[in-house]
Formats: C-alpha cells, structure tokens, sequence
C-alpha cells in the first residue's frame, strides 16, 4: 500500500490508532530531525565520543502512538525531537505523562479530530 501520510495532523483517528495498536509503525526519527548533532540541545556541550549525541523523542515514541494515539508523523518531526547525549541528557528531555497530557490538550484544541484519547 501507498504512503498516504497524515495530512499534517498530530494525531491519528481512532482506526488509525486501533491499526498502530495491533501493528507498532516504524520510526524514522533521524528523517525528520534538522541539524547535525554536534551539539546537545539539552546541555549545549558537543557530542564526544564518550558519550555521542542522538535524536532523542520529547514524547516517548510507542507512548505517544499507542496510549496517546499520535501520528507518527508528529512524533518524528522537529516539535518531538531534539539532539541529546546519549546518557543522563536524553533520559533528562523526555516529557512526564503530566506534561504530555497537557501538550495533548493544548494541541486537541487547534485540531479538532475525534481520536482515541476520548475512549481513556
Ligand atoms: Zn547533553
């Protein structure tokens, strides 16, 4: 089948996301992050060999498709993504379910689909 895409949105309808539920989708976290990674976004030090930077996910990403019903799309673009040391920075960038229920319901407002949230 053909990538449709999701239109821009940021979150998947409701068979979209019993579809995600049964078959986890493949992220392609690097596709949608700008930059080059030299730098961390969470401390501004450079990448070392050490400890390399990485694209990291503000939303967890199998979290965001499948208990928040997200679009893959949303969860790989620059908005979700940040360059982060791989230890102690990127563990520090993910949101709490706190903050991602209020980005939720911040982002429900602007768009205005019927998603699985309201099933919870
Ligand atoms: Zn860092």
């Amino acid at each position: 089948m053909a990538w449709q895409g999701f239109d821009g949105r940021a979150f998947l309808t409701q068979a979209e996301h019993q579809t995600y539920l049964r078959r986890p989708p493949v992220r392609f976290a690097r596709r949608g992050k700008s930059g080059d990674g030299s730098v961390c976004e969470v401390c501004g030090l450079p990448s070392t060999e050490d400890n390399p930077t990485q694209v990291s996910h503000l939303i967890p990403f199998m979290v965001g498709v499948q208990v928040y019903g997200f679009t893959p799309d949303y969860l790989d673009t620059d908005a979700n993504l940040k360059w982060a040391h791989r230890t102690t920075c990127n563990k520090s960038l993910e949101l709490s379910s706190e903050e991602i229920e209020s980005l939720v319901a911040q982002l429900r407002v602007q768009e205005d689909v019927d998603g699985p949230s309201e099933t919870l």
